[in-house]
């Protein structure tokens, strides 16, 4: 049997809308996919998961229509399934491991799981599990997927936690990052009631490190604390021109439009301002969420401008092929040297140098190198930068002593995530530098259970 494919709204359409680009399974095809498993004695789809969901053991609850049964099995693992189930990137980890890949197309995992969670809130079968209190209080920095998944983990194991977010809504990137015709907010709002239900209390508008201290934190009750903020500081070019009205970073250009709802103005008053022709430099996902929502805000053309070539781009191949049918155009092997501006102070154009590649870098990419004499300018209205993000300043600075590593991140025990601060642990992009959903979870995890570790042997 091949592979179930999931059915998507037309490009032409949805490249004028934020609805969800794609639909989900029906209740067939889910059955259908499921069968495609072989149920493995060594299932190395399980390797591949940060969270070690029990992947086979789902999936054949699926195959006999145990959709409620399903999602159980994968909350023991995983609090945030129908994020998960959309933006995995589900290619590189239980998909690329799963044996059916040898010699065609792996089981649909990460489709499959996003169904599980679907079905089980539209037939309002969530269900919470009892928890006894152990009597510990766990503070939690940052409600990303980190942040969150350590502090599920945590109240399963029966802390009182409280997590503090310096927005006035959780979710971080998921919330303020990936657009919603990728990832609605309800999808989001959904998976963070359900941490909510199982006590965890969300302390929004509160950035520690200004408006309170980690320490003060400790003084006011705290037995252990975890830091998940993220990567969220945008870098920039560093070329002439970055001042002119119409250049973004992307964190605030998908900030107005995810978290302010800028694509909803005057309805909600935060306005962005998007000409006919945009230049999005970078070309991981992050630039190809600013390139799809320019295009859904009225953008004629838009261009994805990235100094490597098509082998090199950092984004999921599933958003790449998105973005080519919405009609993005990709311009390879090209570096910006200059924003020019019109009188106004206005972005009229990108001046940019041809590259080809070179030896490979320290990441083991092959280094762009320019063409001498091949700079070229093309006319465009915004320049958004989509290079990278690096660690926010504001919690480091103000935690004295806190070790970090020559990046600016925060230096963690591998293996247990414990900093050089008794008590304190981080994970996530904090740590790693930006990286995946995935990945953030699998930190959060690990933290809290070296947390509920710690607090134990606080007792002895
Ligand atoms: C636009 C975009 C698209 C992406 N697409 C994908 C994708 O498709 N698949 C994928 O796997 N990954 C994707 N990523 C990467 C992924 O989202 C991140 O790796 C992940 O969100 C990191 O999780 P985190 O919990 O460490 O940090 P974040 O999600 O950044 O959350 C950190 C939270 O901490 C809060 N915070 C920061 N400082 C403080 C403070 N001092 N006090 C209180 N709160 C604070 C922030 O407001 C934020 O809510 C994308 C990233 C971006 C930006």
């Amino acid at each position: 049997m091949s592979r179930q494919m999931m059915p998507k709204q037309d490009p032409f359409h949805r490249s004028q809308n934020f609805s969800e680009v794609a639909l989900g399974y029906t209740k067939e095809q889910a059955v259908m996919e499921a069968a495609r498993c072989l149920n493995c004695k060594k299932p190395f789809c399980v390797d591949g998961c940060p969270v070690e969901v029990n992947i086979p053991a789902f999936i054949s609850r699926i195959k006999t229509g145990d959709f409620r049964g399903a999602l159980l099995q994968i909350k023991e693992k995983n609090s945030l399934p129908a994020i998960c189930g959309r933006v995995c990137p589900q290619e590189s980890q239980c998909e690329e491991r799963c044996v059916l890949g040898k010699k065609g197309d792996p089981v649909a995992i990460g489709a499959l799981e996003r169904f599980v969670a679907d079905q089980a809130t539209a037939s309002g079968n969530e269900s919470f599990p009892e928890i006894s209190r152990n009597g510990f209080k766990a503070a939690v920095i940052g409600a990303g997927p980190a942040g969150l998944t350590a502090a599920a983990d945590l109240a399963l194991q029966g802390f009182d936690v409280t997590i503090f977010e310096s927005l006035h809504s959780p979710g971080g990137v998921l919330q303020y990052g990936i657009p919603q015709f990728r990832l609605p907010k309800e999808i989001v709002a959904r998976e963070v009631d359900y941490i909510q239900n199982l006590g965890v209390k969300l302390n929004t508008s509160v950035l520690v490190g200004q408006t309170i201290t980690v320490q003060e934190l400790f003084d006011s009750g705290f037995d252990a604390v975890f830091i998940g903020t993220g990567a969220g500081l945008p870098y920039f070019l560093e070329i002439p021109g970055e001042n002119y009205n119409g250049v973004y970073s992307a964190n605030e250009f998908l900030t107005r439009v995810n978290l302010m709802k800028a694509y909803r103005f005057p309805e909600y008053d935060t306005p962005v301002r998007i000409g006919s022709r945009v230049a999005v430099v970078g070309a991981g996902n992050v630039a190809m969420d600013a390139a799809r929502t320019s295009l859904r805000l009225g953008a004629q053309e838009v261009y994805i401008v990235y100094r490597r070539s098509a082998a090199e781009m950092p984004a999921r191949h599933e958003e790449i092929e998105n973005a080519k049918e919405e009609g993005i155009i990709f311009k390879l092997l090209t570096n910006p040297t200059r924003i020019i501006g019109n009188d106004q102070g206005e972005v009229a154009a990108l001046e940019c140098i041809e590259m080809e590649l070179g030896e490979p870098d320290a990441s083991g990419r092959r280094r762009p190198v320019t063409i001498p004499g091949s700079e070229f300018q093309f006319p465009v209205d915004n320049v958004i930068v989509a290079i990278g993000q690096g660690p926010n300043p504001v919690l480091l600075r103000s935690t004295k002593g806190l070790n970090l590593n020559k990046h600016g991140y925060i230096q963690a025990d591998p293996e247990t995530l414990a900093t050089n601060i008794p008590g304190v642990y981080a994970g996530g992009d904090i740590v790693t530098g930006a990286a995946t959903v995935i990945a953030a979870m699998g930190a959060g995890k690990k933290a809290a259970r070296q947390m509920v570790e710690y607090c134990k042997r606080k007792v002895v």
